[in-house]
């Protein structure tokens, strides 16, 4: 209806239960079906653990009173979650309040809990607003889904929507960071997938799991006989060893140990790519890291 700015409401009681999962689904069905260039206002979503997850799916404008309400109720909000305020001998914030007051004086004070509350939400909005700048709102999002199941549920929920967040994310970013099993099914792995398509391959073609780098690709092509080689890298699948240095596969940080899903992922694509080229004659070699993916015959 053309408006200069939409709002999302009634997601406050499923904030007070935490079904952050179910929230997710709300604010991706209403952008779906929202203008991109209009502002989104996500109402009464004011505890900062919440605002990554809430920015990653397009909400851009808050408000709220529960910095005021939590503090009534003697509770001390953290990006990371809410602390009792009785149970802290300690201050883990540098906020005024808390570098300028004892545990005591904030626990027993209202206006010094609501302050630092606000600080709290402050900070957390300059760490989203500095993470997008950065190219790292996933990460931010992996990191906060570690101190709670009920945001653990966020991320994945909002692995749901890649399709969707695929279509509106920047093509290069900060390296990609691989932090859990959720990032096996980042934006950035989606995307990936579908070039597969533009990857014409013929003749003997070698796919390797071993760090290559391009002179040794190049001397094995000569002594093999090899028309392609490509690099077999977890979550995203084979890539030619000419996009070694490209976003994301190039720039992308992978643990030592691979996950199930990492591999799984993978595979699907190795397997999506040979199909696409059933002329070519695809050699595999790989490390013992993919040892036990074989013995569980999933290989
Ligand atoms: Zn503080």
């Amino acid at each position: 209806m053309q408006f200069d700015i939409y709002a999302i409401g009634g997601v406050v009681p499923l904030l007070e239960l935490y079904e952050f999962g179910r929230i997710m689904d709300i604010i991706a069905t209403a952008k779906m079906n929202l203008p991109l260039n209009a502002p989104v206002h996500l109402f009464g979503a004011g505890h900062p653990m919440f605002f990554s997850f809430a920015v990653a799916l397009g909400c851009d404008l808050f408000d709220s009173a529960a910095y005021a309400i939590y503090a009534k109720d003697k509770r001390y909000l953290t990006s990371e979650g809410t602390l009792y305020a009785e149970d802290l001998n300690y201050l883990p914030c540098s906020c005024p309040v808390c570098v300028s007051h004892s545990a005591k004086e904030v626990r027993e004070s209202v206006e010094l809990l609501a302050a630092h509350n606000l600080y709290a939400a402050f900070e957390e909005m300059r760490v989203v607003k500095q993470s997008i700048v950065e190219g790292t709102l996933w990460e931010l999002c992996e990191r906060r889904a570690r101190s709670h199941p009920s945001l653990m549920d966020a991320l994945r929920r909002l692995t749901k929507y890649v399709d969707f967040i695929e279509r509106l994310d920047p093509v290069t970013k900060h390296p990609f960071f691989y932090l859990s099993e959720t990032c096996a099914f980042r934006p950035e792995v989606r995307r990936f997938a579908r070039m597969l398509e533009r990857f014409k391959l013929r003749g003997k073609v070698l796919l390797t799991t071993f760090p290559l780098n391009e002179g040794e690709a190049a001397r094995r092509m000569e002594q093999e006989g090899y028309e392609h080689v490509l690099v077999v890298k977890p979550p995203f699948g084979a890539f030619p060893i000419e996009l070694a240095e490209t976003y994301p596969v190039g720039q992308s940080e992978i643990p030592n140990e691979i996950d199930e899903h990492a591999k799984e992922v993978a595979l699907e694509h190795v397997l999506r790519l040979m199909r696409l080229n059933r002329d070519a004659k695809f050699f595999v070699e790989c490390d013992e890291r993919w040892a036990n993916t074989e013995e569980n015959g999933r290989g």
